[in-house]
């Protein structure tokens, strides 16, 4: 910049003299106006309105000019500046408004169009069937029990009248935590709920025991070392067969529909009598025994299907458990919730059940009964 000097004459200013700022200003414009985007335009508002500019270079020589000088420079410097950011502005606008009307091109979103929401989980066909098995008995006004799946040996076996050395205790059978002597089992049945239900409920019980329980098996198509069984016990003055009978036909023909149920004496430690609860099938109703030409794959053409055993409680599990059996009587009955999958939907591995595929829990939603 040069220094006040005041023998200057304006004129000799160069950056002042008017064609000067004249040609500074129509530069300007010209630069705005060839600007297309607002990136563009900075650049030109730092090459001709910025601090180096010769507008603004122009500006800082007015302090240079004799006082006389100044004001007409001033005024000349000012409206010029008005006029370069009058156009600035209006460019500005111009332009931001093109880039958004672009943008919303650009940016446009169809909301007809279908969209992924991301794979959706399923309810595992385990749990739902497990959900629809005691809703049956809910209904009824039975209430839910459960119990750990760690549980005490005792529980598992002694309390349900299993002698000491029953096959079902050995480590061929049952899988122990710890050493075999640990008192400690992964629960083989969901019986040990019926004792603890008893042990700690006021009679009458009427309970519904669905849970997770363990065996030392093979793992393959129709075998798994964790499985899922839904136990029903009832305790209560005057309890009979005869409601037992009732109880599994009704449960069967709310999971069913038109069916019912067949007992065959069996033996088990904790009921006495006991018997296997065999399902009329109840696809072909029996149509197919005996009948080659319609053969049927639910019962695989035997018109029964073996679901779960039952009988009157023993009463020496009563007593086990503290009830007085010359008062009171019981039922109970099991079934395995995985096996009842199976035939109920065709499902015919049941390694599918626990890989967690969400495919396999789809494909088995809509065959819901
Ligand atoms: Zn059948």
């Amino acid at each position: 910049m040069s220094g006040p000097n005041t023998s200057y004459d304006p004129v000799q200013v160069t950056p002042l003299d008017a064609d000067h700022v004249e040609a500074a200003v129509a530069e300007a414009l010209a630069a705005f106006a060839a600007a297309t985007s607002l990136a563009e335009l900075k650049a030109a508002r730092l090459a001709h309105a910025g601090d180096k500019s010769p507008i603004a270079l122009a500006n800082r020589e007015i302090g240079s000019l004799p006082p006389q000088a100044r004001k007409d420079a001033g005024r000349r410097i000012g409206q010029a500046r008005g006029q370069i950011n009058a156009a600035l502005k209006a460019r500005e606008a111009e332009i931001a408004e093109v880039e958004l009307a672009n943008r919303l091109i650009d940016e446009r979103v169809d909301v007809t169009l279908p969209v992924d929401l991301g794979p959706e989980g399923a309810i595992h066909p385990i749990t739902a069937l497990m959900d629809q098995m005691i809703d049956v008995f809910v209904a009824m006004g039975w209430e839910v029990a459960e119990g750990p799946e760690m549980e005490a040996e005792w529980l598992n076996f002694d309390a349900l009248n299993f002698i000491p050395d029953h096959p079902a205790r050995t480590m061929q059978d049952t899988l122990f935590v710890g050493e075999p002597d640990s008192g400690v089992v992964l629960r083989t049945h969901t019986s040990p709920v019926q004792a603890r239900a008893l042990l700690d409920r006021e009679l009458p019980v009427y309970v519904v025991c669905p849970g997770k329980v363990y065996r030392a098996d093979e793992y393959d198509a129709t075998h798994l070392p964790v499985f899922h069984q839904i136990e029903g016990l009832v305790v209560d003055k005057g309890i009979t067969l005869g409601d037992l009978r009732g109880t599994l036909d009704h449960f069967a023909r709310a999971m069913f529909g038109d069916t019912r149920t067949r007992m065959r004496p069996n033996y088990f430690p904790f009921t006495e009598p006991s018997a296997e609860v065999d399902l009329q099938c109840f696809v072909c109703h029996g149509s197919s025994v005996g009948n080659p030409d319609q053969p049927c794959r639910t019962c695989r053409s035997e018109g029964w299907i073996e679901w779960g055993g039952c009988g009157v409680v023993n009463p020496r599990v009563l007593e086990a458990c503290g009830v007085d059996s010359s008062v009171y009587s019981g039922f109970a009955f099991g079934m395995g919730v995985d096996r009842t999958l199976m035939f109920r939907n065709d499902a015919e591995d049941m390694r599918d059940m626990i890989e967690g595929d969400v495919r396999y829990s789809r494909s088995l939603q809509g065959l819901a009964r």
